[in-house]
């Protein structure tokens, strides 16, 4: 008998795409854009012909392409500012995508698969490569998604579904909230604190490194970069400050748009 883990897994692949809503999508199917022009906002791409899963939108990310940041560096002033964001992404994020590109350099067919089915099945990647997908695979995933759970003028609660289904899942928003501060406060040494869903519902996790909570079976909604990479210019060794700033900027209409793609993953 099926398992709920393969029976979600099952659905997943044969969806193929790994759907997730926001305008940076045309940037990895496209040129991407004038500096400071936002991209567009394409909708769904159905790929070979298939219906796309419910939702609002896909991104597909791609292994070796670096997606531009979705609006310009300091759009999260005073938050997160430019030049965090600067480096995080033209360096950083950069820097994995370039690192994976090597990694895959004797694996073309690993490099047209989608970036969620490798970290999804990162069992099936090759023994050789599996740590350099996990990580740098991991950080490109991690970092493409980080971009479009933050916009300017963002922040404030949740609406609809999902506020209801954070409530369920931890009794208010400032249950959440304090959860989600604690937990990426409390995370020794780099690593990711998410809101994630699986078929049990939603919960607040932590993952070392650049891990993806995808290689547990699990969709991550929203996610907050603990390196130092991600807040050290602005608020040095001050990490919860860090986080409570982040809370400002989350877009939280992404989130609600990936918590709405869950079907896709599940089949319910
Ligand atoms: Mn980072």
């Amino acid at each position: 008998m099926m398992t709920r883990r393969q029976a979600i897994k099952g659905t997943a692949v044969a969806t193929a795409v790994y759907a997730m809503a926001n305008s940076a999508r045309t940037a990895l199917a496209q040129p991407p854009p004038p500096p400071g022009e936002a991209p567009g906002r394409p909708g769904f791409r159905p790929r070979e012909g298939r219906p796309p899963p419910p939702g609002s939108g896909l991104i597909v990310i791609e292994p070796l392409k670096l997606p531009p940041l979705p609006y310009p560096a300091d759009a999260l002033e005073p938050h997160i500012d430019a030049r965090t964001m600067e480096l995080h992404h033209d360096k950083h994020h950069a820097g994995y995508v370039t690192a994976l590109t090597k990694a895959l350099g004797d694996y073309p067919e690993l490099s047209k698969k989608r970036m969620y089915e490798l970290l999804w099945d990162l069992d099936k990647v090759p023994e050789k490569i599996r740590m350099q997908v996990r990580n740098f695979g991991g950080g490109h995933h991690n970092h493409s998604m980080f971009w479009l759970m933050m916009r300017k003028g963002g922040g404030g609660e949740p609406r609809g579904e999902l506020r209801k289904a954070i409530e369920r899942s931890f009794g208010s928003f400032d249950g959440f909230r304090g959860q989600l501060t604690e937990t990426a406060t409390k995370i020794f040494g780099s690593g990711w604190a998410w809101l994630v869903w699986d078929d049990k519902g939603l919960a607040v996790e932590s993952t070392p490194n650049q891990d993806s909570p995808l290689s547990q079976g699990k969709l991550p909604l929203l996610g907050i970069d603990v390196w130092e990479h991600a807040y050290y210019l602005k608020h040095q060794n001050r990490r919860p400050d860090y986080v409570a700033a982040w809370f400002n900027v989350i877009n939280w209409d992404y989130v609600a748009e990936r918590y709405a793609e869950r079907q896709g993953y599940s089949g319910r």
